[in-house]
């Protein structure tokens, strides 16, 4: 069922909150992907009731009496969240983040915590302390990661809606391997507070759904000015869903110049192709760009991402919070034993190197080179917008792959990332949206806006979706 029917039931009272839940949880118990870390159904359930019992009030809200899912990286007060790791996997928060407070508002219920790349580093939930997620549409397969969990929750049909973030394409990745619609708001729209920390320059929170109408109204509820997040844009607050109806008159749209060099497999590109023509039916103008800053993306983030989460991380060191090893004698070998065993191996690798790179002698070498290169980046964008509305490309270099794929090669799932990352280096928004399938499998395309275009991405995606039936496509 798609996001809009589901709230259309409660609004018409045709299942009450209580009903849509209990339906939830029992697709949720017959899961056999490795979706969900923890299930709530006790809360869920008297959640639930709550909204019944209150119908006026939340019968407007924009996730009225819907069941949601989220990461497992948003702090829920007394459940515990783990952020697929061993180190957090008893942690109880004292509070919910401000997204699962907004969605509670909002009138959404939620049923579960997704799996998820540990710590959010990843990208095929691989590296998750409690297992792989498979892909919905093909168990050998990969759901993309880190947010993969909570992709293939709405792809299985489990829920109609859930919460990813999105640090180089934690959301769109898994969204285009999963053939769903997942969004990378502007940095700064969504509030990070009680959003556990990897790389804070460049973690966003957005929104899953089918379609571009489910991911309007969850942004209409996650979004929000918050005074605990100094980095939280203080623009007055948009109705996305009803921006949905703006008519886009022509738009010029920008298309990456010899995007076949980049080493995108074929199918992706067929698909991409498929879906410029659909784009220039709509009315709107293609056109040529020249972006060769693009794939030095890639080489920053892995530099800038590993430093920041070094900082981030340093905070688990088994005093305050999360898993403490019972094998220490003294002080520093409490903090060694717990990080040992507390960590997988992505963690840790991505700690030495980050330390690596932010140490004396290094820091100009490649920490501050990566910044150059990240601000190079985001200047590039900034000329780009100055003459297109939008641009247009894949998500993926290829669709979803086997499990097990990286023990040949370490280093070839962070080049999975290629045309991701540079939304998040810049702090740009951006959608990704299933455009076919090939082999029976989804492809997705992902249009990249200007600071804050979010309610003309999704308004763009929505047309897009008027005319095709791509996301309407089930596994
Ligand atoms: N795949 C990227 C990484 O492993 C992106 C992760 C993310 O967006 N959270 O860092």
């Amino acid at each position: 069922m798609n996001f809009k029917t589901q709230r259309e039931k409660f609004r018409s009272k045709s299942i009450s909150a209580k009903e849509a839940v209990q339906e939830t949880i029992k697709r949720a118990k017959t899961d056999k992907l490795n979706i969900f870390i923890n299930c709530f159904e006790s809360e869920a359930l008297s959640k639930a009731e709550h909204i019944d019992n209150n119908f006026a009030k939340f019968k407007d809200q924009p996730l009225s009496g819907v069941p949601i899912a989220h990461k497992d990286i948003f702090c829920t007060k007394d459940l515990i969240t783990t952020c697929g790791s061993r180190m957090l996997k008893d942690f109880k928060p004292p509070y919910d983040s401000t997204v699962i407070d907004n969605c509670n508002n909002a009138g959404s219920i939620m049923i579960a915590k997704t799996n998820m790349d540990e710590f959010a580093m990843g990208s095929s939930n691989e590296t998750s302390f409690f297992g792989p997620v498979s892909n919905p549409w093909s168990e050998n397969l990969v759901p993309g990661g880190s947010s993969g969990g909570s992709a293939a929750c709405v792809a299985a049909d489990i829920t109609c809606i859930s919460t990813g973030t999105d640090t180089g394409g934690s959301i769109r990745q898994p969204a285009a391997l999963c053939g769903i619609t997942g969004m990378k708001p502007t940095y700064g729209l969504v509030s990070r507070w009680g959003m556990i920390a990897f790389c804070s320059s460049m973690d966003q929170a957005g929104p899953f759904s089918k379609d571009a109408f489910g991911c309007a109204a969850l942004l209409d509820a996650m979004a929000s000015y918050d005074l605990k997040d100094s980095t939280c844009s203080k623009r007055k607050k948009i109705c996305y869903e009803k921006s949905l109806n703006d008519n886009l008159g022509n738009l010029k749209i920008g298309v990456i110049k010899n995007i076949e060099d980049l080493g995108i497999h074929k199918n992706i590109l067929n698909s991409y192709e498929t879906s410029k023509t659909v784009l220039q039916g709509l009315g709107h103008e293609l056109k040529e760009i020249d972006f060769s800053e693009l794939s030095s993306g890639i080489c920053s983030y892995y530099v800038i991402a590993p430093a920041e989460c070094s900082s981030n991380l340093s905070r688990f060191d088994g005093v305050k919070f999360g898993h403490r090893s019972a094998k220490q004698k003294d002080i520093s070998e409490l903090y060694m034993q717990t990080r040992s065993e507390g960590f997988g191996d992505e963690v840790k690798k991505r700690i030495l190197i980050g330390t690596h790179v932010l140490s004396a002698g290094f820091y100009d070498a490649y920490y501050l080179k990566a910044q150059k290169v990240r601000r190079n980046i985001k200047n590039k964008f900034e000329e780009i917008f100055k003459d297109v509305d939008l641009i247009f490309m894949p998500t993926t270099l290829d669709q979803a792959f086997e499990k097990n794929r990286e023990s040949s090669d370490p280093n070839r799932m962070y080049k999975e990332d290629l045309l991701t990352i540079p939304a998040n280096l810049a702090g740009l928004p951006a959608i990704s949206f299933p455009n076919g399938l090939k082999n029976n499998l989804p492809t997705g395309g992902q249009l990249v806006g200007n600071y804050f275009s979010e309610s003309l991405l999704l308004n763009i995606t929505n047309k897009i979706q008027e005319v095709t039936d791509w996301h309407k496509m089930t596994p």
